[in-house]
């Protein structure tokens, strides 16, 4: 079966009034339908370029992205392709665009020309699959930015896209928040969404089937959790953190005698204990 997002080759090119500035350099990858994925690099490494080409908010200077085989270049498939994958921004504030969550959650849909009743009962099921069913004639300004981007996500659930990407979303949030997010996403893989997780905290990625680490443009490494973040050496050479129990394990590793492959909390005390 075909991938159901494909990147061949990708260069991304911004012009700008000081030169070019080459933002991607050749990225190769595939998704399949029902991964979830997660992409961490550093500032600057490509990430929110690179999730633009998803869902063809950004297209290729050169090289191609395919989603559920179509290519995003071509004017034709704009409207499948934005059918298929929805996105989700840092800034939850800047995603709201109604006074009222419900009438929020509807504005993609009323875009679609979908019907009255019809979208109702799409907003209904997508404020549930959020956990915010609660909150329907709220407005957004009186919520946390947890509850706003858990809204955010609802416009997208509505959508009923296959892919979902998310770009930082719990960037701007507290800790709670941040736990509300990652749990909704979760479930949403479990319900069969695709899920497309850019994060800088690492305890996030850890969480993805499969981690891509992003530096200059390019995909460095793809790999397990386990793969990407138990080369604790690696990853800070890159310049990232890594999962607290993966950094203690190296720690304890002049003390112990711990196997290689620690990344829970769960793990490190089950490795301790033998
Ligand atoms: P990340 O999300 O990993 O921080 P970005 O994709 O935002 O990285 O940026 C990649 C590179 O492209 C950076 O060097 C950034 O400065 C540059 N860049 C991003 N957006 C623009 C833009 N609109 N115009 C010019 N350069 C940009
Ligand atoms: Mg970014």
């Amino acid at each position: 079966m075909d991938a159901l997002i494909r990147v061949e080759n990708l260069r991304h090119v911004y012009k700008t009034a000081s030169g070019d500035k080459l933002a991607l350099d050749g990225v190769n990858l595939s998704i399949d339908a029902g991964e979830f994925v997660a992409i961490i690099g550093t500032n600057g490494s490509g990430k929110s370029t690179l999730a633009k080409h998803f869902n063809a908010l950004l297209l290729p200077t050169s090289g191609k992205v395919f989603v559920d085989g179509l290519d995003t270049s071509d004017e034709e498939n704009l409207w499948h392709v934005r059918e298929n994958v929805g996105m989700v921004f840092q800034n939850p504030d800047s995603e709201i665009v109604a006074a009222i969550v419900e009438d929020d959650v509807a504005f993609g849909l009323e875009n679609l020309g979908i019907a009255p009743d019809k979208i109702r009962e799409r907003v209904d099921l997508a404020l549930d699959a959020v956990n915010m069913s609660g909150y329907k004639v709220f407005a957004p300004s009186k919520l946390s930015g947890g509850q706003k981007q858990r809204i955010a996500i609802a416009g997208v659930v509505a959508m009923q896209t296959k892919v979902i990407v998310l770009d930082e979303p719990t960037a701007m949030l507290d800790p709670q928040g941040r736990r509300e997010i990652l749990s909704l996403v979760k479930r949403l893989h479990a319900q069969g969404k695709t899920i497309i997780y850019i994060t800088h905290f690492m305890e996030e990625a850890a969480e993805a089937q499969r981690v891509f680490v992003m530096e200059r443009g390019k995909i460095l490494r793809v790999g397990t959790p386990h793969e990407i973040f138990t080369n604790v050496a690696e990853m800070k050479r890159l310049g990232f953190d890594v999962p607290v129990a993966a950094e203690l394990a190296e720690r304890l590793r002049g003390k112990f005698k711990l196997p290689k492959n620690i990344l829970t909390a769960d793990e490190l005390a089950e490795a301790l204990h033998r």
